[in-house]
């Protein structure tokens, strides 16, 4: 299968009167690719992805998807798209069949994949249900249905796990994952490293409304430093002290320590240290958003 450009942005910029949301942002993604878009809060994600959706006007600039310009009264776009919105703005007062069906009226193509994906996520029970009545992680499933459900080319997420629990978790993956083999072009935005480690190809770094760098996620799992936290039964204070001060970042409250060791650095010297302390116990997290953009930050600069 030969990968072809589906996502194409050129200089999109949104401004809020004087606030930035997103400046000057370029970049494509090709059919066969997942590409995270990741940042903390208020980087410009769903400002971006609506601009996408065409739920927002942008200031400047042009999208394009499967060749298609965004603009609004487009209706290819439509067949050719599966969003997974932030924020679900569903009818609270249609059941949860009737909406998708309403759905599948305005797409005007047959939902080919509607009942396979209904009994992945477990929403059968809730089919007779009113959308007000739904838990909020029900709603966030039938969002990811009514995305996937026709099979669309292009699949549009704005943070897709949000509020499911790890199992649920998992089966987005495990349909992305899918997708993506299909042949589909999926773009995702996350503030989860963890998740974006996981299943993207590629990851658009976005912070105060600009792109600052576009990573091979093989490339980014290099900035991702590597987590340890302790609780020491005999803490050497003149030890650690000294120890912190080679860490990417160390943090001490009475006995619990929790360091970050860089990627390139020896985990068995570090661990070395910690053990040699008598820890209670000792794991290994995942590293947060925020403790990437220290290793980030100390390469690029
Ligand atoms: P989060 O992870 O918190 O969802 P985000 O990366 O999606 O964040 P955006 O919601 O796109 O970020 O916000 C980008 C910037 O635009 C922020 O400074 C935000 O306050 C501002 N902004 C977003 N929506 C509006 C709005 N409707 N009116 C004014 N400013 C807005």
């Amino acid at each position: 299968m030969t990968s072809e450009t589906k996502i194409e942005i050129k200089g999109l910029t949104k401004y809020y009167g004087k606030t930035r949301g997103i400046e000057d942002l370029d970049l494509e993604v090709k059919s066969g690719e997942i590409f995270g878009f990741l940042g903390p809060n208020g980087a410009g994600k769903t400002t971006t992805i609506r601009c996408m959706m065409n739920t927002l006007l942008p200031t400047k600039g042009e999208i394009r998807i499967s060749g298609e310009l965004v603009t609004r009264g487009n209706p290819k776009l439509r067949e050719k798209i599966g969003y997974v919105p932030g924020e679900l703005a569903l009818p609270e007062y249609y059941r949860v069949n009737e909406f998708l069906n309403y759905i599948e009226a305005m797409r005007g193509k047959p939902e080919t994949r509607r009942q396979e994906i209904i009994d992945r996520f477990d929403l059968n029970s809730n089919l007779h249900k009113k959308i007000g009545e739904l838990s909020k992680g029900n709603k966030q499933k039938l969002g990811i249905v009514s995305a996937f459900m026709n099979d669309p080319e292009v699949l549009i997420m704005d943070e897709p796990t949000a509020g499911l629990d790890p199992l649920l978790q998992q089966e987005v993956y495990k349909l992305l994952i899918e997708s993506k083999k299909e042949g589909k072009t999926l773009f995702m935005s996350s503030h989860n490293l963890e998740e974006v480690q996981r299943v993207c190809d590629r990851v658009g770094i976005v912070k105060n409304g600009s792109l600052i760098s576009i990573e091979d996620i093989e490339n980014l799992n290099k900035d991702v430093p590597r987590i340890v936290e302790a609780r020491l039964r005999n803490p050497d204070e003149t030890r650690l002290a000294e120890f912190g001060n080679r860490l990417l970042e160390f943090r001490k409250h009475d006995s619990f320590v929790r360091i970050l060791i860089r990627m390139e650095d020896s985990i068995k010297d570090n661990i070395g240290i910690l053990l040699a302390q008598d820890p209670e116990e000792l794991i290994y997290p995942p590293a947060s958003l925020e403790e990437f953009f220290l290793q980030f930050y100390e390469r690029k600069n």
